[in-house]
């Protein structure tokens, strides 16, 4: 019944309901669940208002998925029903060159905005280490980060509009330029419990004049952190800061020669963009917090293809960590940058302590932890570890004043876990937003919120 309404309204081309083809879906880059009734591959909003119209007809929830790189299990459905895939609305719309922004299709990879625009001296700002596969609206359902998030602002500013297809299956429109409630704003960052994105425009920035990357390597974790406060403090605040420490870096070296140094116990990655004038102070004042914060080298990147090898290092260190075990949780917690040392403290020691390899590769600007824990999924004793270091750092980071997501969302993985930071009352007061949107709790059930908040059993 649900597949004949689907292949009638869509073609059975976009209709995929085989085992096989089913549990591919099953998966996201954090956790497995089991497989949705169907999925579905829509091309136009048309299509994807019609599945949303279906559902809701057949009773089951609806669940939308870009390129499945999240990290918290927001496009596993948990519930069944149908996953709409928006790899088919792939489109690069409209560039509004003179305005400098993009009318993008949900499912285009974020670089390939950016490397679509280049050609015009413009970019898009928001670089998750994912972007070469994670789409621009997964990536606004997640208001993604990304290293140069710290000089630049993470997806929620760089979103201008939003095409959004409701629980009912139909269209609205939102814009950061309307009078009254930012529904742009509350949308941003909904992990798909809202509404379906289905075209966005987007800010694109000019290029900017001059880019430098500075390396930076010190006996440990502890003094590149003390360098990256004392930067930020003095009121420097680069394009990107990113951490590694030795576990890291030496698994990047291993697989991709990017030029990292194995010998000392963390690097710190800045780039600094802006006029070239500057480029020479910029240098001196973050070199000289460095060296006072403990820093053992600096090094300057001497070429376009130098900096690029320090990027591809950064980007691919989670890919790289699969020369030290089979697989890896990235836990992502937020601490103020002050009390970043401590937090590194607790991560070695709740490692240390569950028996889990651990390296670190973190957005030390913005404060953002991503330690990796490493293991083998087919050994239980290994994977009750990570769980258990995982909660340890994440008490942790609520202790020092943080947070339990930086970036990745809460989906699936941290809906209870919110209880630790949120009371019942603010809680239900969150649940009442959703409530507006979606009564029935039709779009990604069971993500964000604890079992049993404003859900409609409970009601
Ligand atoms: C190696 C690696 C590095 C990463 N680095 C970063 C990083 O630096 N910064 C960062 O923020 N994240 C990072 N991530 C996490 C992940 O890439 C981001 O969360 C990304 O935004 C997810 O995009 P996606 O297209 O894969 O979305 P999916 O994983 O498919 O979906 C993510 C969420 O968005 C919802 N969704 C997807 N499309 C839509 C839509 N059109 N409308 C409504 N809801 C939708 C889904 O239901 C789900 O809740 C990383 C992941 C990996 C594996």
């Amino acid at each position: 019944m649900l597949r004949e309404r689907l292949v009638d309204a869509l073609g059975a081309d976009a209709v995929k309901t085989s085992p096989e083809d089913l549990a591919v879906y099953a998966f996201d880059a954090y956790s497995e669940s089991a497989p949705p009734d169907a999925v579905v591959l829509p091309t136009s909003s048309r299509q994807v208002c019609a599945t949303v119209a279906i559902a809701r007809a057949c009773g089951v929830p609806v669940v939308g998925r870009g390129a499945g790189t999240g990290l918290c299990g927001g496009a596993v459905p948990t519930a069944g029903g149908i996953v709409v895939s928006f790899a088919r609305m792939n489109r690069l719309l409209q560039l509004d060159l003179p305005n400098r922004r993009a009318r993008v299709q949900p499912g285009l990879i974020n670089l390939a905005l950016s490397e679509a625009v280049a050609g015009a001296g413009l970019f898009y700002a928001p670089d998750p280490a994912s972007q070469r596969a994670s789409t621009l609206g997964g990536n606004i359902a997640t208001n993604a980060g990304g290293p140069h998030c710290l000089g630049y602002g993470v997806t929620a500013n760089h979103v201008l509009e939003l095409e959004v297809v409701d629980d009912r299956g139909e269209v609205f429109s939102c814009s950061i330029d309307d009078i009254g409630y930012d529904l742009t704003g509350v949308l941003v960052g909904s992990e798909g419990t809202l509404g379906l994105v289905t075209s966005a425009w987007v800010r694109l920035l000019r290029m900017p004049e001059s880019v430098r990357v500075w390396l930076a390597g010190f006996a440990d974790i502890e003094s590149a952190s003390a360098a990256v406060s004392q930067t930020i403090a003095a009121g420097i605040v680069p394009s990107a800061m990113e951490i590694m420490d030795a576990v890291i870096t030496q698994a990047v070296e291993a697989a991709f020669h990017a030029g990292y140094p194995t010998d000392v116990g963390a690097i710190l990655l800045i780039e600094n963009a802006g006029f070239e004038e500057d480029m020479q102070a910029g240098e001196a004042a973050i070199s000289r917090i460095c060296r006072d914060a403990g820093a053992l080298f600096w090094r300057s990147a001497k070429s376009t293809a130098e900096r690029a090898a320090l990027w591809a290092g950064r980007k691919g260190a989670a890919a790289a960590t699969g020369r030290i075990a089979p697989n890896y949780y990235t836990q992502d917690v937020c601490v103020p940058r002050s009390k970043l040392p401590q937090a590194i403290a607790v991560v070695r020691e709740a490692a240390a302590d569950h028996g889990v390899t651990v390296g670190n590769v973190f957005h030390a600007g913005d404060g953002n932890l991503h330690p990796l824990l490493m293991y083998d999924k087919r050994d239980r004793k290994q994977v009750a570890g990570v769980i258990g270091a995982g909660n340890v750092i994440l008490d942790a980071a609520i202790a020092l004043g943080g947070t339990i997501s930086g970036e990745h969302g809460i989906g699936h993985e941290k809906r209870e876990a919110m209880t630790r930071v949120y009371t019942t009352e603010d809680l239900a007061t969150m649940a009442k937003v959703r409530e507006v949107f979606d009564p029935a709790r039709s779009l990604n059930p069971e993500k964000i919120f604890p079992r049993g908040v404003g859900c409609p059993e409970v009601r």
